[in-house]
């Protein structure tokens, strides 16, 4: 900031510190870009900026594009406009420049006001000024305007419809002449609403009493920022430094009209476009610098672009997004976790979706798996059961052999019976000894149906605490009739101690049996004497173990494992299932069924199951 009586100096100082008249290069063309108020001072700034960079792009010439500014456009005092013409003039002695480009109506005027003095032929495209700032009467055959239009009754308009509850809007302007312009166009739009709203113009005041006065406005306030070049206490202003205050002090939203000061701290709306603005304006100077006529170039003024709005700003002073007109453009906006991590967030997702993907598999594998357990334990349930359905033909003829004796021995007992009764005087305890023989054949005979009823039986497994001893002997005792038939000798070296184990008893039962019946098989070119069949029991570390061992021919070493395959066989009637099925019967309980060979000859198998707790 500085004072207006300095304002000469800074003139005299610009003349200083030119450095000669500007020189160009052979095939070049020169551009004068003739600033308002500095080449700092927003939004001029910015659309001078943007007109340079369109030109270089749009140009198929190279330019030297020149910046100077109108210092005096900031004040009243016209005396001031003398030696910077003249300095303009130094300046451009030796090679005019070929398009003059101002920026802004206070440019605009200078150039149209000096021309005479200046650059006569020279053409001029008059930007970034609103349509009611040109003076018309003063365009020559040389100029060409690129008009934007201001709209006060759009902004306020703006204003009401985001913020329907405002009845107070102030008013930040300077004092330069240009500001005035705007100040009055604003006074007469307020009017028009002076019923609905109030409007405070802080015009007279310093931009510190402004600031004081933007901290403490009423509730439902609102205010416009017109611009602050030069204030009621005479201090010009530079930059963007007046604004960034006012925004950081106000206790109400701010509204403005042009683009660079959205993202600065205005709440937005209808604005004019820098880059439009920009681009017509470097269009034209191309064509005229390509030869053709400035005044036949039209352009019609550039209205307020599509309203734009600050995000941040929104959310600042709770205006709902409904409340902005149909089509708003919201900048600014937080961006969401999925626009900052989407990356991570795909990864992450498509990670989980395959770990889901994969469970999902997994868990129906699972599912098949059990069904197929299920189905195999059925299965393998059924052919034990058939194995030992197989089993009891075999053993018919001994089980009917078994059941001869006793009930011969009723027979007999029962005919002794009714010879003594027909005596004249019967031995009564004799009767009574005869009745109890019979009654304990009766119950042998009964036992021995119960045992092939028990193995017939079709029930599902059952775990129950057993001795493992019982069951070899059981066992034993069950084929104690078909191992005379079979004229083989039963060597019963079942252990005392008992061996306790969870187990059926059933299964257990078979597969004990299908090992002695197949040792009776393997025996039976064995010459009688040595038909010897040896069942053992022991303990051996954590588990029972119930040997079988015969005296036959053994197994080819390399057939020690095939005989447990399902259908291996060397029998001419045999199915191959019943070691199958025994080791089936085995592993369900936990257990281990081998083979191996002795060294005297025969083979052994070993039934280990592990001891219950
Ligand atoms: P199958 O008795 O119907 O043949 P197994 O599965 O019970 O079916 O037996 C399969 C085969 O294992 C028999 O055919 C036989 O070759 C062999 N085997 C079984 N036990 C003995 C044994 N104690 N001595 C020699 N070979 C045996």
């Amino acid at each position: 900031m500085h004072r207006l009586s300095s304002s000469v100096r800074v003139v005299l100082f610009l003349l200083a510190i030119s450095t000669g008249p500007v020189a160009l290069a052979a095939d070049g063309k020169q551009v004068l870009l003739l600033h308002s108020f500095g080449t700092e001072m927003r939004p001029w700034s910015d659309y001078a900026r943007g007109i340079r960079e369109e030109l270089n792009r749009q140009s198929p010439w190279p330019l030297t594009i020149t910046d100077q500014s109108v210092i005096s456009a900031r004040y009243s005092n016209s005396k001031l406009e003398k030696p910077f013409v003249e300095y303009l003039a130094a300046l451009f002695a030796e090679q005019t420049p070929d398009v003059i480009v101002s920026v802004g109506a206070p440019a605009a005027a200078f150039v149209q006001r000096n021309r005479g003095q200046l650059f006569l032929s020279t053409p001029i495209v008059l930007t970034t000024l609103e349509s009611r700032r040109i003076q018309y009467s003063s365009l020559t055959r040389n100029d060409v305007v690129v008009p934007i239009q201001i709209d006060y009754k759009a902004v306020i308009a703006n204003i009401l419809k985001v913020l329907p509850d405002t009845r107070h809007i102030a008013v930040v302007n300077g004092t330069s002449p240009n500001e005035k312009f705007w100040s009055n166009l604003i006074h007469e739009e307020a009017a028009r609403l002076s019923h609905h709203v109030e409007f405070i113009f802080w015009d007279s005041l310093s931009f510190d009493d402004i600031s004081k006065e933007a901290a403490r406005l009423p509730p439902h306030s609102a205010i416009i920022w017109e611009g602050m070049s030069v204030d009621a206490a005479g201090v010009v202003h530079d930059g963007n430094d007046a604004f960034k205050t006012l925004h950081a002090v106000a206790n109400a939203p701010i509204f403005g009209y042009t683009e660079p000061l959205i993202g600065q701290g205005i709440v937005g709306g209808p604005f004019n476009a820098v880059y439009d603005t920009s681009r017509t304006a470097a269009a034209v100077v191309v064509r005229i610098l390509g030869g053709e006529t400035p005044s036949d170039i039209r352009v019609p003024p550039l209205p307020f672009s599509t309203p734009r709005f600050d995000w941040r700003e929104i959310k600042r002073w709770g205006i709902s997004e409904s409340r902005l007109p149909l089509g708003s453009e919201i900048v600014f906006r937080d961006r969401t976790a999925w626009q900052q991590y989407r990356w991570q967030i795909a990864m992450i997702s498509t990670v989980v979706l395959l770990q889901a993907v994969l469970i999902c598999v997994l868990l129906f594998e699972r599912r098949r798996r059990q069904v197929a357990e299920v189905q195999a334990r059925q299965r393998s349930a059924e052919l034990a059961h058939i194995n030992r359905y197989s089993m009891a033909g075999e053993l018919t003829t001994t089980i009917a052999h078994e059941l001869n004796q006793p009930l011969g021995a009723i027979l007999t007992n029962a005919e002794a019976a009714e010879v003594l009764i027909k005596s004249t005087s019967p031995d009564l305890d004799e009767v009574a000894e005869i009745l109890a023989d019979i009654r304990r054949d009766d119950q042998r005979a009964n036992d021995v149906i119960g045992r092939l009823r028990s193995l017939l039986r079709r029930e599902p497994l059952e775990f129950k605490r057993i001795d493992f001893n019982d069951v070899a002997r059981d066992t034993l005792q069950f084929l104690a009739a078909l191992a005379i038939a079979r004229k083989a000798d039963l060597a019963n070296l079942i252990g005392l101690t008992p061996l306790p184990i969870r187990g059926d008893v059933v299964q257990l039962q078979q597969v004990i049996l299908n090992l002695i019946v197949n040792a009776m098989d393997a025996m039976s070119d064995v010459s009688i004497a040595d038909r010897r069949i040896t069942i053992s029991s022991a303990r051996d570390g954590n588990a029972a173990e119930v040997s079988v061992s015969d005296l036959g021919p053994g197994i080819p070493k390399e057939k020690l494992k095939d005989v447990f395959e399902p259908f291996f066989t060397t029998k001419p009637h045999g199915m191959g299932m019943g070691l199958s099925i025994a080791r089936t019967i085995v592993e369900a309980h936990g257990g281990r069924l081998f083979a191996e060979n002795s060294a005297k000859g025969g083979v052994t198998f070993y039934v280990r199951i592990p001891l219950a707790e």
